[in-house]
């Protein structure tokens, strides 16, 4: 069964996510954002070996610790989707403009496409390609586990902004409504900022993307 742990990262509080296969302990680290040095911390609590980076998509608070982690353990970059390519080319510009530490670009080991799967140990999560907020943005979901980890698609109470460069409002509103909920409405969102929800949690309570029969 796939297990993480969330730890907020950067000036954002970013959930970076750590997940692991309880079985063979092998994890994948989810949005490295920064913060480096805690996050290897916690990796070395919980007995278990990294192996892989995966990425939601390339924001600064997300992906601004990529390319020095992947350098210190000589770790694999998953994702995010090419759409992304042009916030990867703007990484060190985002981190000057936030006042972020200098980070800079990398090349993904591998992009992900809708309904890519990646795995860590015995665990396989389905890829979902979810535009809107950025153009590249993807979300990884286990139906084992009933977690969904969806970057900044969808908060609890809330909705990824959609006014940088490649985003869109109703592309964003059509990722969540035909690719999340279809992962069920008892499934657990892990968000990039603030605190886990449900899907049906939010589609009752949700101002931007509630049901209209609620
Ligand atoms: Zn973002
Ligand atoms: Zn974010």
């Amino acid at each position: 069964m796939l297990q993480y742990q969330t730890i907020p990262v950067t000036p954002f509080a970013q959930n970076c996510s750590i997940v692991w296969c309880d079985e063979t302990r092998k994890a994948a680290i989810i949005d490295p954002g920064g913060d480096l040095d805690t996050l290897q911390k916690t990796v070395g609590k919980l007995g278990i070996t990294l192996e892989q980076i995966w990425l939601t998509h390339a924001h600064i608070d997300h992906a601004g610790g990529t390319a020095e982690l992947a350098e210190r353990l000589n770790l694999p970059i998953v994702g995010p989707h090419t759409g992304d390519q042009f916030w990867i080319d703007r990484l060190a510009d985002q981190s000057r403009m936030f006042n972020f530490p200098l980070s800079r670009p990398f090349t993904p080991t591998r992009w992900l496409n809708d309904g890519d799967t990646v795995s860590i140990g015995n665990s396989t999560l389905n890829v979902r390609h979810c535009p809107g907020h950025t153009p590249g943005h993807v979300v990884f979901h286990s139906p084992e586990a009933k977690r969904a980890f969806v970057g900044d698609v969808l908060f609890a109470g809330s909705i990824g902004r959609t006014d940088f460069p490649g985003g869109d409002f109703d592309t964003l509103i059509d990722s969540i409504k035909q690719r999340l909920w279809p992962m069920g409405n008892d499934t657990v969102f892990i968000p990039g900022h603030g605190p886990e929800s449900s899907f049906g949690e939010e589609r009752k309570r949700n101002p931007y993307v509630r049901d209209l029969q609620f």
